[in-house]
């Protein structure tokens, strides 16, 4: 195949691709193939001789969509989603065919540039503060380490990066219990350590508790330790919790500790002016991440972090060997300083394309959407007289049980799975066995929302 050949066969898969969507709704969601099926349909080695791309089409369309679960499917309803607009699936094509790496502001500047237009975009359309700045990751886990990074780099006056952490005082950060599992990892892989990431007790609304805030870090002072930083959960993962980030500011700024919002999936919310009070304080701390590929139309992977001011994670993450140095040319932006890679996507062409595409405007309605038919999916599904909602709706998730007990709970969502029509997950709350749902995919529509509740009666009765 050479490139004679590509306007063709871009076409074919762009028809491809077409009848895929629209015919996402007789498919089943999740896979259903067994562990093994693909692999042992695949050879174990790589041809020696070329093959015509015929064949290697004939062999996608028969072996990968049908052990696909499709994330683009209308009742998606079981991870938070990862968003693929057609409009970003076009710009997706572009920065394929353009495959630039944005390493540099030399090494494409329209790839940097474009990156500050979309993230000074982004700030004025969440309502941040006008000085602010930020970039945008592969995901909200590399974004998270990042933030993690500088706070220990800031707490040891950085001095880590070059000395090592041995003999260093024992390092603490504080997150809530309902903290996603990237914290986890980052408190983990920047040396910090699990133990040393305290989850302070939350309030009965699962918020971050802030006098158990000022507690732990009194304590920590007291035994000697060194806090770094505070982590706040804008909408989390299990059930859509949210800190009451403006009640626990205080407590870190009283010990002059950095604060770092994860509001990977919510955090798109902030584009609508009423959702903002649910992450009230959030534009006061000094960091922010969230993806527009789960709830602003941009494929992942787009993960934005908003930076009060960028200094000490460009001091933390920036390396200048000789090689990287940008000659004649001190004014400009090397977003690889911001992050932990070196190579860099063009990642911004898909939210250039998006907010130009649908408008604040349609992304705002989509989310306004998602959110009101989850609200009628739940007063629905409490009308059932089987049915516990468990936790009420945040945003576009709520959670809920069978009164029956955690069996009957399990037994209904591998059926609801195995059936194929929707597809949900399910976590632990207060001791229960809950499933959960959150909807958020493009092409979502209130008929899809409500189909949760005609499949949920037909699979309990
Ligand atoms: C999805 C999610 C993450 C992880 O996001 P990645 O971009 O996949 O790393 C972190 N925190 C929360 C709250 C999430 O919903």
């Amino acid at each position: 195949m050479n490139h004679d050949d590509l306007p063709a066969w871009s076409a074919r898969a762009a028809e491809w691709i077409r009848a895929y969507h629209a015919g996402l709704r007789d498919r089943p969601v999740r896979a259903q193939v067994k562990p093994g099926d693909v692999l042992s349909a695949l050879p174990p080695a790589a041809p020696e001789t070329a093959e015509a791309p015929d064949r290697i089409f004939a062999d996608f369309e028969r072996l990968i969509p049908g052990a696909l679960t499709h994330w683009q499917h209308p009742r998606f309803f079981a991870y938070f989603p990862a968003n693929a607009a057609p409009a970003s699936i076009l710009a997706e094509q572009l920065i394929a065919g353009i495959g630039a790496q944005g390493m540099l502001w030399q090494t494409s500047p329209a790839a940097t540039e474009l990156e500050q237009a979309m993230i000074g975009w982004l700030i004025r359309a969440t309502g941040f503060p006008e000085g602010w700045t930020g970039t945008i990751h592969d995901s909200a886990t590399v974004a998270t380490l990042c933030a993690v990074l500088t706070m220990r780099e800031k707490a040891l006056g950085f001095t880590g990066l070059t000395e090592g952490l041995s003999g260093a005082p024992r390092l603490r950060l504080y997150a809530s219990a309902q903290t996603h599992s990237s914290v986890d990892k980052a408190a983990r892989l920047a040396g910090i350590g699990q133990e040393n990431l305290v989850k302070v007790p939350t309030r009965s609304d699962l918020s971050m508790d802030p006098d158990a805030l000022a507690a732990a870090i009194e304590a920590d002072l007291a035994a000697g330790h060194m806090p770094c930083g505070v982590i706040f959960c804008a909408g989390g993962t299990a059930v859509g919790a949210f800190d009451d980030i403006a009640a626990c500011l205080p407590v870190a700024r009283a010990h002059g500790l950095p604060t770092h919002v994860d509001a990977a999936w919510a955090g798109s919310a902030l584009v609508c002016e009423e959702l903002r009070p649910l992450m009230a304080g959030a534009a006061d701390c000094d960091s922010i991440v969230f993806n527009p590929h789960k709830w602003m139309g941009a494929q992942f992977d787009c993960a934005v972090q908003l930076l009060r001011d960028p200094t000490d994670q460009i001091r933390t993450l920036g390396l200048r060997p000789d090689f990287l140095q940008t000659l004649e040319e001190d004014a400009v932006t090397d977003f690889n300083e911001w992050t932990v890679p070196l190579g860099r996507r063009m990642r911004a062409l898909k939210l250039w394309f998006v907010l130009r595409a649908y408008g604040l405007d349609g992304v705002r309605t989509r989310l306004r959407n998602h959110v009101a038919w989850t609200r009628r999916l739940c007063e629905s599904l409490r009308s059932e007289p089987s049915i516990d909602i468990v936790t009420e709706p945040r945003l576009s998730l709520f959670t809920f049980a069978l009164s029956e007990g955690d069996a009957a709970t399990e037994a209904l969502l591998t059926r609801v799975n195995a059936e194929g029509r929707i597809y949900l997950t399910q976590t632990h709350h207060a001791g229960r066995f809950v499933i959960r749902f959150t909807c958020g995919t493009w092409d979502c529509t209130e008929a899809d929302v409500m189909e949760v509740r005609d499949v949920l009666r037909a699979a309990i009765t």
